[in-house]
């Protein structure tokens, strides 16, 4: 495909559609992020994509990074994919009733994730995370979970503190309308900082239920873990009878086929997934230790339902979506197109001499501005953010679409072409280029 053509910089169609959006939808969105309030301007109407374009109201071409916020790996409309919803929708798009779709869908996730020898499929990241907190909850008798400052696990009532993504992109601390008692319940402690998550263990003996991880934090911007951090967590929960949960809403089949506790062996109580495993329709589910998942109704008393769980249009976009990413070659493909980005990224870094970082794992990408590498909210939240709004929109102008936050990881996708990835590297010289330092 050739490169996009530089954005027209008038936006007459999206401006009227974002007008009547504004005046019937909150904020004109209906999620925060896509507001645009971190980098000004509005922000894109979408038309339709394929691949890894975008294309907005007035014809604008954008090569896509957010690719749906990391659900689309195989990149927009993949064929197989519509094929599948298609084939689907002929047969009936909800019955509220199994279908063997959902069997399907659930043995390919357990050949992949052996720890999640149950699976509960619900339809978003956040009923996902929720149940398992309160499966956690239920199964330990405790009431206090531990939670990492900047990762984010949706939107929740025990989650909303010092959470990532949104909250950090609008500067919520902390969430009105979170009952002060179920606050209390909730303990953060710094990504990366073992011995602060030993201190609480300490502190509140016998009283933590879980606590829950973003492997990789992927909602601050990306934050690997620290060596051992993980293992460091497992031993401890193991330690204090409390679960681990891995939050892999993002990481999960997208840094490797399986999710962040295959890449780094360890072995979860609970696991979240979500995004890829939809294909882009709205899946998500939870899945553990069969004794934990076996409380849930209508086998044990923990009570979670829902009219859309395991829906079939999503479960054949999920089939049909980690069918393809289990041919071989797939994930060593993604991680070149991947590398070939952040190198490129890496080098003009170097060039310019400017203080930013790029870290990097697998399809999982940020660009943070500051000069020191980062490894929790604390380091993230230093970074230049009026530095990445203006970098943001010399990108937008030049035809590439980058999440609209500095707390948000870029995801390279499948559809993503040597070319398209040298075209963002030219941009994203030329972006930088045109930036300057706001600190
Ligand atoms: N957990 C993580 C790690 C996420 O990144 C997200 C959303 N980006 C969620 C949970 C919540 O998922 P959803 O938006 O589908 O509710």
């Amino acid at each position: 495909m050739s490169a996009p053509k530089p954005v027209k910089t008038e936006h007459p169609r999206s401006e009227e559609i974002f007008r009547r959006a504004t005046d019937v939808l909150v904020g004109g969105v209906n999620s925060p992020v896509r507001a645009f309030r971190a980098v000004g301007g509005d922000p894109i109407v979408v038309d339709r994509a394929a691949g890894a374009r975008l294309w907005d109201a007035d014809g604008n071409e954008y090569i896509d990074y957010v690719c749906s916020w990391g659900a689309l790996i195989l990149g927009h409309a993949h064929p197989k994919v519509v094929e599948a919803i298609a084939a689907q929708a002929r047969r009936g798009t909800s019955y509220g009733m199994p279908t063997e779709l959902e069997v399907e869908l659930a043995s390919k996730i357990r050949a992949a994730l052996p720890s999640c020898e149950k699976v509960r499929f619900v339809s978003s990241g956040t009923e996902a995370t929720m149940s398992a907190v309160r499966l956690a909850r239920a199964a330990t008798g405790r009431d206090f979970i531990i939670k990492f400052e900047g990762c984010y696990h949706g939107h929740s009532d025990s989650f909303l503190s010092e959470a990532g993504s949104g909250l950090a992109t609008l500067g919520i601390a902390a969430c009105p309308g979170v009952p002060q008692a179920l606050a209390a319940l909730t303990l953060n402690a710094p990504y990366n900082d073992a011995a602060a998550v030993e201190n609480l263990f300490d502190r509140h003996r016998d009283e933590i239920a879980a606590v829950i991880v973003e492997p990789v934090a992927a909602n601050m911007g990306v934050v690997p873990p620290a060596p051992g951090f993980l293992q460091k967590l497992r031993d401890l929960t193991t330690r204090h009878g409390a679960l681990l949960i891995f939050d892999e809403v993002i990481t999960g089949f997208r840094i490797c086929y399986g999710g962040a506790q295959t890449l780094f062996g360890i072995v979860p109580d609970l696991t979240t997934l979500g995004k890829i495993i939809g294909g882009g329709l709205p899946v998500a589910a939870y899945g553990g230790r069969r004794d934990l998942m076996d409380r849930v109704a209508p086998l044990g008393p923990v009570y979670q339902a829902g009219t859309l769980s395991g829906n079939p249009l999503a479960m054949s976009a999920g089939i049909a979506t980690l069918g393809l990413l289990a041919a071989p070659g797939f994930y060593e493909s993604l991680e070149t197109r991947a590398k070939r980005l952040g190198d490129g990224i890496t080098a003009v870094l170097r060039e310019s001499g400017i203080s930013a970082t790029a870290p990097r794992v697998g399809s999982l990408l940020t660009l943070f501005f500051s000069g020191e590498p980062v490894r929790d909210y604390a380091g993230a939240k230093k970074c230049d953010t009026r530095r990445f709004a203006s970098f943001f929109r010399a990108m937008l102008e030049r035809g590439v679409f980058l999440a609209p936050s500095q707390f948000e990881a870029l995801f390279v996708s499948a559809a993503h072409s040597d070319a398209d990835i040298d075209r963002t590297i030219t941009a994203f010289r030329e972006s930088l280029e045109n930036t300057t330092e706001s600190l």
